[in-house]
C-alpha cells in the first residue's frame, strides 16, 4: 500500500468505522458463532501473493462481524463498560503512525513527557493529594499501565522488593527464599480474581479478609488476620482495598486503613479500576476519602473515562519504590540525560520494556470532552443506573442485591438460585440484551451495568421491559 491508497483507504475506513458505530444498535449484541466458527471460513494459511484490501475489507462483513461480540452497542449491559470514544480512535491511529517505543526519555521525549503531564492532569482531576503528582518535582508520580492487573503485580512487586531489602538490612543473614516463604499479602473477598494472581505470580501467599453486610472490607477484621499471621510468625507486607468492586461495586473502608497500615511495614494499594473514573465528579469524590494513606493508587481510563483500551493509570508516592525495584541499565538502553535527576524513564516503573504513546489519547480526550463534559458523561452513566434500579424496585418479584453507587445494578428475582439462573440463560439466549452474572455469598445475581456511550433512558426502559417478559416465561414454568 502507498501513501496515495492509504489516503484513500484511510477515508473509507473511517466511513466504515462511522457507519458501524452509527448502526450498532441495529446488530445483535451477542453473536449466534458456536466455537471453532471461523477457521473454516478463511484459508489454512498465509496467501503467498497478496490480496487486495478490497478483499479484506469485505471480509469483514462475512467473517468478522457475525463473531463479534458488540460491546458498545446501547443494549450491552455486562461486566463493566470499555471505553470508546471518536478523539481516543483518532489518537491512537496517530499513536500507531508515530510508533515510537518509549522505553526511556530519549527513546522518544514526547511520549515519556505528556504521559507524565496527562497523569498530572488526570490526578488533579480527582484531587488526588499533591504526594502522588509529579509537578512539584516531590517523589511521587503517575505512569499508564496496560491494565489494573498489571498495576497490581507492580505494585505487588515493588512491596515485596520493599518488604525484603528492609528486613535483609535488620538481619543479613536471612535470604530471600526465607523472607518469600513468610510474606503474606491482604486483600478482601470481594476483591477482583487479578489480585490472587498478583499473588501467585509474585510467589507470596494472599489471603482473603471476609467482608461486612455491605460487601465492604474493615479494618477490624483486617487488624484480626494481621494480629494471628504475625503471631503465627508470618510477615504481612501488602494490602489491596478496592474501591467499586466488580461483583456489586462496594467500597472498602479507605479510612479505616491508617490504622492498619503502619508506614513501615506494610504497603496499601488501592484499586478502584472502574470506579476511579467518577472521582473527577465533586458529589463522588468523597469515595476516595483516605487514599491519601495508600502508596500507590489505579484505575482504569480505559473502563469509563472515553479513552479507549489500554489505558490504566496508576501513581506511586514514591517513586524510587518502583524504580528501586525493577532498575536494570543495559548499555543498549543508557543515555546521556538518565541521570540528571530531570527525566524519567518509564521502562523502571513496568513490567514490557517497550511502551505505546498512550498518553496521546487521554490527551484528545481531555481536551475535546473537557473536565465538564466527562462529568456530564459519567453523571448520566449514574442516573441511567439509578433509573434501571427504580423499576426493579417497582417490580415486587424482585429484589436489589447491593446498593446502587455508580452505574452497576445487581437485582435478581427474589427466590432460588436455579430461577435466576434460568431467567440469565434466557436473556443470554434471546441475545437482546448482554448481562453476566455474579455470586453475592451464596446468591446467584444478575449484573446490570451501564456501559455504552450512546445507552439512553429508552434502551434501559426497552431492556427492562424484555428481562420482565422473560421473567414471566421463567416464573411461569417454574409454577407447571
Ligand atoms: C476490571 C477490574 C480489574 C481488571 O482490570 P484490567 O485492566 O482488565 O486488568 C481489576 N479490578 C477491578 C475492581 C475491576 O473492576
Amino acid at each position: 500500500m502507498n501513501t496515495s491508497e492509504f489516503r484513500r483507504r484511510g477515508k473509507e475506513m473511517v466511513d466504515y468505522v462511522a457507519n458501524y458505530m452509527e448502526g450498532i444498535e441495529g446488530r445483535q449484541v451477542y453473536p449466534d458463532v458456536e466455537p471453532g466458527y471461523l477457521r473454516p471460513l478463511i484459508p489454512d494459511s498465509a496467501p503467498q501473493e497478496p490480496d487486495t484490501f478490497e478483499d479484506i475489507i469485505n471480509d469483514i462483513e462475512k467473517i468478522i462481524m457475525p463473531g463479534v461480540t458488540h460491546w458498545h452497542s446501547p443494549y450491552f449491559f455486562a461486566y463493566f463498560p470499555t471505553a470508546s470514544s471518536y478523539p481516543a480512535m483518532l489518537a491512537d491511529m496517530l499513536c500507531g503512525a508515530i510508533g515510537c517505543i518509549g522505553f526511556s526519555w530519549a527513546a522518544s521525549p514526547a511520549c515519556t513527557e505528556l504521559e507524565t503531564v496527562m497523569m498530572d492532569w488526570l490526578g488533579k482531576m480527582l484531587e488526588l493529594p499533591k504526594a502522588f503528582l509529579t509537578e512539584n518535582a516531590g517523589e511521587g508520580g503517575g505512569v499508564i499501565q496496560g491494565s489494573a492487573s498489571e498495576a497490581t503485580l507492580v505494585a505487588l512487586l515493588a512491596a515485596r522488593t520493599k518488604a525484603i531489602h528492609r528486613l535483609q538490612a535488620a538481619s543479613p543473614e536471612l535470604t530471600q527464599a526465607a523472607i518469600m516463604e513468610k510474606l503474606v499479602a491482604y486483600s478482601s473477598d470481594q476483591a477482583h480474581s487479578s489480585v490472587e494472581r498478583a499473588g501467585l505470580i509474585g510467589g507470596v501467599k494472599l489471603k482473603a479478609i471476609p467482608s461486612d453486610g455491605n460487601f465492604a472490607m474493615r479494618a477490624s477484621a483486617l487488624q484480626e488476620a494481621l494480629e494471628r499471621d504475625r503471631a503465627a510468625g508470618l510477615i504481612p507486607f501488602f494490602v489491596v482495598a478496592t474501591l467499586g468492586t466488580t461483583t456489586c461495586c462496594s467500597f472498602d473502608n479507605l479510612l479505616e486503613k491508617k490504622k492498619n497500615c503502619n508506614k513501615e511495614d506494610m504497603w496499601l494499594h488501592v484499586d478502584a479500576a472502574y470506579a476511579g473514573s467518577a472521582f473527577i465528579c465533586p458529589e463522588f469524590r468523597h469515595l476516595l476519602n483516605g487514599v491519601e494513606v495508600a502508596d500507590s493508587f489505579n484505575f482504569n481510563p480505559h473502563k469509563w473515562l472515553l479513552v479507549n483500551f489500554d489505558c490504566s493509570a496508576m501513581w506511586v508516592k514514591k517513586r524510587s519504590d518502583l524504580t528501586g525495584a525493577f532498575r536494570l541499565d543495559p548499555t543498549y538502553l543508557k543515555h546521556s540525560h538518565q541521570d540528571s535527576g530531570l527525566i524519567t524513564d518509564y521502562r523502571h516503573w513496568q513490567i514490557p520494556l517497550g511502551r505505546r504513546f498512550r498518553s496521546l489519547k487521554m490527551w484528545f480526550v481531555f481536551r475535546m470532552y473537557g473536565v465538564k463534559g466527562l462529568q456530564a458523561y459519567i453523571r448520566k452513566h449514574v442516573q441511567l443506573s439509578h433509573e434501571f434500579e427504580s423499576l426493579v424496585l417497582q417490580d415486587p418479584r424482585f429484589e436489589i442485591c447491593a446498593e446502587v453507587t455508580l452505574g452497576l445494578v445487581c437485582f435478581r428475582l427474589k427466590g432460588s438460585n436455579k430461577v435466576n439462573e434460568a431467567l440469565l440463560q434466557g436473556i443470554n439466549s434471546a441475545k437482546k440484551i448482554h448481562l453476566v452474572p455474579c455470586h453475592l455469598r451464596d446468591k446467584f445475581v444478575l449484573r446490570f451495568a451501564i456501559c455504552s456511550r450512546t445507552v439512553e433512558s429508552a434502551h434501559v426502559q426497552r431492556a427492562w421491559e424484555h428481562i420482565k417478559e422473560l421473567a414471566a416465561d421463567v416464573l411461569r414454568a417454574e409454577r407447571e
